[in-house]
C-alpha cells in the first residue's frame, strides 16, 4: 500500500475500510469520490463479504451497483482464477452498460476484466472480449442465453450471481431465461437479488434462487417503495389537446435545466420529440425501436448536455444513472404503477433535489388514483401559468392508510376546460 492509500484508509475512507476491502478497491473508491458508504452499501457489504445471500429492496439511486460490485471485485481480486466467476443480470442494455462502466472504475487497479453481453451490439466484439478472459459477465438474459446455446459462455465456475432489478426482469417476461441461466450455475454459488419492489412474484423467485438470504431494505419499503423525499412531486391537470403546449411552457421555465419527458408509447415519444424540436427545445428521443447506436448517441448527448431534454418511453425509466436531471415530466402517466416510481427516480439522484411533474388528463385520473393509493400519498395539484382560466373540480382525494407523510387535500383547483 502506498502512502496515499494508507492516508486514505486512516482518514476519509475509514467507513469503507471497516469492510476490510483490498487496498486496490479502496484506492478506486477514493478516486471515484465515494467517501462513505450509502445506507444500502453500509447494510449489505459486510454480509456479502461474509458469504451470505442477499435480498435487497432499495430506492432508485441508492448506490446499489457499488453495493454488489465492491464485494465481487474484492473477492475475485483476492483469488484471481482467470475464469468466469461472476454473472450480473440486468433487464436493459443501458443498465448493463452502466454496470459495466461502474465496474471499470471500481476495478481499475485490479487485473479483473468484465464483458458486457447485450443484444443489439456486435456478437463478434462480445465474443472477442469473452475469449480474452473475463471474470465478470454483465448482461441481459436474452443475449446471454444465445451465448450459452452457442457454447461461447459456460457458467460452471460461477461463484457469485447478481439479479439486478428483479421486478423489472419479471415484468419483461424474463423468468424462463432467468431460470435457465441460474440452473446452469453451480448450486453452491452466492446469489444477490435487488428489486425496487417486493411484489409476490419477486418473493417467489427469491425463494427459488436464494439460500437463507439476509434481507436489506432501504428507505422504508412497502410493496412499492416511495420516491425519495428530495423529489417534489406535482400533478398538473390538463386536457389531452393542451398537453403539448403545457409541456413546452413548463420546459421554458428557467429552473428546468435538464429534463426527461416520459411518454406511454414509442409513437408518442417520436411525436413529442418533433414538437419540442419545432418549439426550439434541444431534445432527443430514446425508445426501444431505435437502433442501439441511436440509443447510445441519445443518452450520451443528454448526459453531456448537448440535449436539454430526453424524451423517453419506459425503456429509459429504470436504473439509468444520469446525474443532474432537474425535472422528470410524465407527459403520460405510466400504465404500470411501479414505473411511476422508477421514472421519477431519474431526478434527485444521490441526495440532490429534483421535481417530478405529471400532466394528467381526466382520462388518466383512474391511473393517478392507483399510483397515489400505491404510494400512500396524495400528490400536490398545481396549475400552470396560462392554463388556469377555468376552474374544475379535482379528482376525489384518496383515503390514505399507511403513510406518515403530509397529505395535501385537493379541494378545488384551477385548470383548463375539459
Ligand atoms: P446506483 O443506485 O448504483 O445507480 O447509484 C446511484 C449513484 O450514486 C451513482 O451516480 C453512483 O456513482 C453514486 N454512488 C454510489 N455509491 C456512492 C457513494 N458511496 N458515495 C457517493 N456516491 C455514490
Amino acid at each position: 500500500m502506498d502512502e496515499a492509500d494508507a492516508a486514505a484508509v486512516a482518514g476519509d475512507l475509514l467507513s469503507f475500510s471497516r469492510f476490510d476491502l483490498v487496498p486496490e478497491v479502496l484506492r478506486a473508491l477514493r478516486e471515484r469520490g465515494y467517501h462513505e458508504p450509502t445506507p444500502i452499501q453500509a447494510d449489505a457489504i459486510a454480509h456479502v463479504i461474509a458469504g451470505r445471500d442477499l435480498m435487497a429492496t432499495a430506492q432508485t439511486g441508492s448506490g446499489k451497483t457499488a453495493a454488489f460490485l465492491l464485494p465481487i471485485i474484492d473477492r475475485l481480486h483476492r483469488r484471481h482464477t482467470g475464469r468466469l466467476n461472476a454473472i450480473i443480470l440486468a433487464p436493459t442494455r443501458e443498465l448493463a452498460a452502466q454496470i459495466g462502466e461502474e465496474f471499470q472504475l471500481l476495478a481499475r487497479h485490479t487485473k479483473l476484466k468484465a464483458a458486457v453481453v447485450v443484444g443489439g451490439m456486435s456478437m463478434e466484439r462480445q465474443l472477442h472480449k469473452l475469449r480474452k478472459g473475463a471474470q465478470v459477465l454483465i448482461g441481459c438474459p436474452g443475449r446471454l442465453i444465445d451465448h450459452i446455446e452457442r457454447g461461447t459462455v459456460r457458467l460452471d465456475d460461477i461463484e457469485v450471481a447478481v439479479i439486478d432489478e428483479a421486478d423489472r426482469l419479471l415484468d419483461m417476461g424474463f423468468l424462463p431465461q432467468l431460470r435457465c441461466i441460474m440452473h446452469k450455475t453451480p448450486r453452491h454459488r452466492q446469489t444477490m437479488m435487488f428489486s425496487a419492489t417486493m411484489a409476490s412474484a419477486v418473493q417467489r423467485i427469491a425463494r427459488e434462487f436464494l439460500k437463507d438470504p439476509v434481507r436489506v431494505e432501504v428507505g422504508g419499503v412497502s410493496e412499492i417503495s416511495a420516491p425519495p423525499e428530495t423529489i417534489r412531486q406535482v400533478i398538473c391537470p390538463v386536457t389531452a389537446e393542451n398537453k403539448g403546449r403545457m409541456l413546452l411552457q413548463i420546459l421554458n421555465r428557467p429552473e428546468v435545466t435538464s429534463a426527461i419527458v416520459f411518454t406511454r408509447t414509442r409513437d408518442r415519444a417520436d411525436r413529442v420529440g418533433k414538437l419540442l424540436v419545432h418549439g426550439g427545445v434541444k431534445a432527443i428521443v430514446i425508445h426501444g425501436e431505435r437502433t442501439q447506436g441511436q440509443r447510445n448517441a441519445a443518452l450520451n448527448g443528454f448526459r453531456n448536455g448537448i440535449y436539454r431534454v430526453l424524451v423517453a418511453t419506459d425503456v429509459a425509466a429504470r436504473g439509468l444513472d444520469i446525474p443532474d436531471v432537474s425535472h422528470v415530466i410524465n407527459y403520460d402517466l405510466p400504465e404500470e404503477r411501479e414505473n411511476y416510481v422508477h421514472r421519477v427516480g431519474r431526478t434527485a439522484r444521490m441526495g440532490k433535489s429534483g421535481q417530478a411533474i405529471s400532466l394528467v388528463t381526466p382520462q388518466e385520473r383512474a391511473l393517478l388514483g392507483q399510483i397515489e393509493r400505491t404510494l400512500g400519498i396524495t400528490l400536490e395539484r398545481e396549475s400552470v401559468e396560462g392554463f388556469d382560466h377555468l376552474e374544475i373540480s379535482a379528482p376525489k382525494p384518496i383515503k390514505v392508510f399507511s403513510s406518515s407523510r403530509m397529505r395535501i387535500r385537493p379541494s378545488r383547483m384551477r385548470a383548463p376546460a375539459f
